[in-house]
């Protein structure tokens, strides 16, 4: 058989490799290849010179490497499809070439490659030529030590940029930085590769190498890093690096990634679907093989036995970090989980392998069993994140039976039901989130694994709920039924409302739901169906919507007062109904997972209604009261007092000046003769302004003096007022003599006094008079009763001279000799304005001598 040069290099050219640039790949990885084949066991030797003339379109690629003599020229370099370096795999480590075509390469760019090389040992040097053809030069020349030189001449300027320093550069960093030679570039001192990868670094701390780990990849990959995980395998395939758990969150299960993967310490790819597990979406990293198969172009890996067996492997490796991890830093394992918490779900949801793996590393979402957290004033009972063996093993069982498992698995259920587990005393999964609810169930069907779950938003557990005594419970048995009747929701649909004991019993209601029936399953999945007919479509839709509602039940606490107190009012009454809705409503906003925005909406109205009300009730409550004290005060004012310890008398007298001094003799013979008050009802004229104050002095008197001479109308009014509230009290008419008022005749059967204002004795005259009545007699001479003591009277025994007002306050605040006798320094010197109280022991002094 035969090929055509210009077919192959064609074929080479634009079907083997993407990218033309890849030339220089390969020159650097035979001039590698060379110097390990020289070297063998010394690692530290060997030195790689890349040198680029763009303005020359020329590239030079030198090795002090094992070198080439004619044979090797002729027999490997030349022949295309040898490769010498294939031959000596065995006994070299870390050979890279292997299909003798990589040197083509350089043809699909260069109008001539020229080689000058000299072997190891020998003295003869080679330079090797081609201008791009079937043809090429072999003649002998002097090169000074071993090693090649390739020099590459571009055919075109329009390849210049592929040997531009920095395209160069970039191309070695990707290539070849883990290749242990150092490549130098345009005489660079430093060399450009890393070559020493930090996981191959000895002696040291995991803590070093996990910082180390981090700041490389931060380095080298695009995406941040949440966690490493170094890699370091012989069994059962060679491998090394390191992965990490991405900080990227996954919206879909199938993210591109990347796994930089590196053959033999030379780069191959990344992104390759399938170096990791397909399940280990969150991973990403760097790892070295030498037992990956590369393509012909080195742009990817054979999917051989190796290649699954190197998936499986890293797979493990990951797990086993993670259950490393959660037993020596638990809380970095939770966050991490937490933090990709969806991508692990779906990973477990997709991916049975990975779920056989990982479901005992699921974290939960439990309560911490605290009861009464109520009480703490938290907003939300405390969730603790906790595997299931670890939540299983709390769970007290009866032997040779399975654990029974509390749950609930839908979101229309909520954090309540921690509420209702402390309360308990018992524990409870929350299995609301997508996936939980089939991963729950799929760990029930795990070998070893015993385990029964009750739901308890839908299954009525005992432990949780359970039935209230029917004869005790009637009124709130009665209010379940009422409110089935009148709770509708936003859809028009009805909510089943049951009554159950309860704990907490300061939880009012909690909403949860039925199983989804069959029914409601296949209808959804037909509504969903792109393919079904309009007809069954509609029908399901309508099924959908008629049964909507139907799984959701709301499950009032017997136990709790709010719902007794309900349950006894009229429960026709609309504001007990709005109430229902309320309860309704509360429970919802107990689980804000729930809250659609028409409930919202209802919420809103309902709130306004409810401060509405409130204010309304407060506005009730202020009237009441307004109302309350205005009655006391109405009865105090009608009440005849019992307070005065003295005897009162009440004056009722026209304003006029002539009967000052009939009010003289009137006060006189009261206050003076009969230590009793006078309050006369002109004197209140001046600053009463109020006819109820009148009143009230009224109410207090024991006994009533009227001038009636002239049937004066204020006089009679007040007379009259008097009159009306009588009470046995007795009343005497003063007429001046020689007028003769015309009075109405039920006064004609009262005591009247005539008198003369010019009357030598008047006061005596008074005095006589009055005592022949009676009852005044009697309310003058009985016993029992305090000595009052008028403000002029106060004036004439208090030595200081004291503002009349002053007088008056002491006089009105100790009305009596007895109340004089009680009182104390402090009570005087109160009353004394500011300057006199050190008066007060002075009065005190005086005032106890004298009365
Ligand atoms: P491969 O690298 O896959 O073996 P190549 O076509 O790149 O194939 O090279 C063919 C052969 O030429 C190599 O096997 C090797 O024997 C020889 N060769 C090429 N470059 C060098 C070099 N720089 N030093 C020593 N031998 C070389
Ligand atoms: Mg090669």
């Amino acid at each position: 058989m035969n090929f055509d040069w210009e077919g192959l290099l064609r074929l080479v050219a634009n079907h083997l490799y993407s990218e033309k640039k890849v030339f220089i790949r390969e020159l650097i990885q035979n001039a590698h290849d060379g110097i390990r084949r020289r070297a063998r066991n010394d690692a530290g030797f060997g030195r790689i010179d890349i040198e680029t003339r763009p303005q020359d379109l020329e590239i030079t690629v030198r090795d002090n490497g094992i070198g080439m003599n004619d044979e090797d020229l002729i027999h490997y370099l030349s022949s295309i499809g040898k490769s010498f370096t294939r031959l000596q795999q065995e006994n070299t480590e870390g050979l890279i070439g292997q299909f003798g075509i990589g040197f083509l390469s350089a043809f699909v760019v260069a109008r001539r490659v020229q080689v000058r090389t000299r072997k190891l040992n020998e003295e003869q040097g080679w330079l090797w030529e081609n201008d791009g053809s079937k043809e090429y030069r072999l003649t002998p020349c002097e090169v000074s030590a071993p090693g090649t030189t390739v020099i590459v001449s571009l055919q075109g300027e329009e390849d210049r940029g592929l040997i531009q320093e920095s395209e160069v550069r970039n191309l070695i960093r990707k290539y070849a930085d883990m290749l242990t030679v150092p490549i130098h570039l345009n005489g660079g001192s430093e060399p450009e590769n890393t070559m020493h990868m930090p996981w191959e670094k000895a002696g040291i701390t995991e803590g070093e190498l996990r910082f180390d780990l981090h700041a490389y990849l931060t380095k080298t990959m695009s995406d941040s890093v949440l966690e490493a995980i170094p890699v370091r395998l012989n069994e059962p395939v060679r491998v090394e690096g390191v992965l990490y758990i991405s900080r990227t969150r996954l919206v879909n299960i199938d993210q591109p990634r990347t796994v930089r993967v590196f053959q033999n310490r030379m780069f191959l790819c990344e992104n390759a679907a399938d170096v990791l597990p397909t399940w280990a979406r969150f991973v990403n990293g760097v790892i070295n093989t030498p037992d990956l198969t590369p393509t012909a172009a080195r742009d990817n890996f054979i999917r051989d036995e190796a290649a699954g067996r190197l998936s499986a492997a890293l797979g493990d490796v990951i797990i086993r970090h993670l259950e490393g991890l959660r037993q020596s830093d638990p809380e970095r394992f939770t966050d991490i989980i937490r933090y990709h918490r969806l991508g692990f779900l779906a990973a477990c949801y997709y991916y049975d392998a990975f779920f056989e793996k990982f479901a005992h590393l699921l974290l939960w979402r439990t309560n911490d069993r605290v009861p009464g957290r109520a009480d703490t004033g938290l907003p939300k009972p405390a969730e603790v994140l906790r595997t299931l063996p670890e939540i299983i093993a709390d769970i007290p069982r009866d032997e040779g039976e399975p654990v029974r498992l509390a749950c609930f698995t839908t979101a229309s259920t909520a954090s309540q039901y921690f509420d209702v587990a402390n309360a308990a005393g018992r524990v409870v999964v929350d299995a609301s989130y997508p996936f939980e609810s089939e991963l729950l169930e799929a760990y029930t069907r795990l070998p070893d694994v015993r385990l029964e779950l009750v739901h308890v938003d839908r299954e009525d557990d005992p432990g949780f709920f359970s039935p209230p005594d029917a004869e005790e419970n009637q009124q709130v048995l009665g209010l379940a039924e009422t409110m089935s009747l009148v709770l509708r929701t936003p859809a028009g649909a009805g909510i089943r409302v049951e009554a159950k004991r309860f704990k907490p019993v300061d939880i009012a209601a909690v909403l949860r739901s039925d199983a989804v029936t069959r029914a409601q399953q296949k209808a959804e999945e037909v509504r969903l169906d792109p393919n079904v007919s309009d007809d069954l479509r509609e029908m399901a839709e309508e099924l959908t919507r008629m049964t909507a509602h139907q799984s959701r039940r709301l499950t009032i606490n017997a136990d709790n007062s709010l719902i007794r107190r309900l349950a006894r009012h009229d429960l026709n009454s609309p504001d007990v109904r709005e109430l229902m809705l309320g309860v309704y409503n509360n429970a919802i906003l107990a689980n804000q997972e729930l809250i659609t925005k028409q409930d919202a909406a209802i919420f809103h109205h309902q709130f306004q209604d409810l401060i509405a009300k409130g204010l309304e009730l407060l506005e009730v409550r202020e009237e009441l009261l307004a109302s309350q004290e205005r009655m006391r005060r109405e009865e105090e004012r009608r009440r005849p007092t019992q307070r005065a310890r003295h005897r009162i008398f009440f004056m009722i007298t026209p304003f006029a000046d002539r009967y000052t001094p009939l009010i003289s003799a009137c006060r006189r013979v009261v206050e003076e003769r009969w230590k009793a008050q006078l309050i006369v009802a002109s004197d209140q004229h001046a600053d009463h302004r109020l006819l109820e104050n009148v009143e009230s002095l009224m109410s207090q008197a024991h006994g009533f003096l009227a001038e009636i001479t002239h049937a004066n109308p204020n006089v009679m009014f007040e007379l009259g007022a008097a009159f009306a509230e009588r009470h046995r009290r007795p009343f005497a008419l003063l007429r001046e003599q020689s007028q003769s008022p015309d009075l109405p005749a039920d006064l004609r059967s009262l005591l009247y006094i005539d008198y003369t204002l010019d009357a030598a004795d008047l006061d005596g005259h008074l005095n006589q008079e009055l005592r022949k009545n009676t009852q005044i007699r009697e309310l003058i001479d009985g016993a029992g009763w305090d000595s009052y003591v008028s403000p002029a009277k106060l004036r004439s025994i208090i030595p200081i001279n004291l503002q009349q007002s002053v007088i008056e306050r002491l006089a009105t605040r100790f009305p009596t000799a007895e109340d004089w006798a009680r009182a104390t320094r402090e009570d005087v010197a109160a009353i004394l304005g500011k300057g006199d109280e050190d008066f007060a022991d002075a009065i005190l002094n005086r005032t106890q001598h004298k009365l």
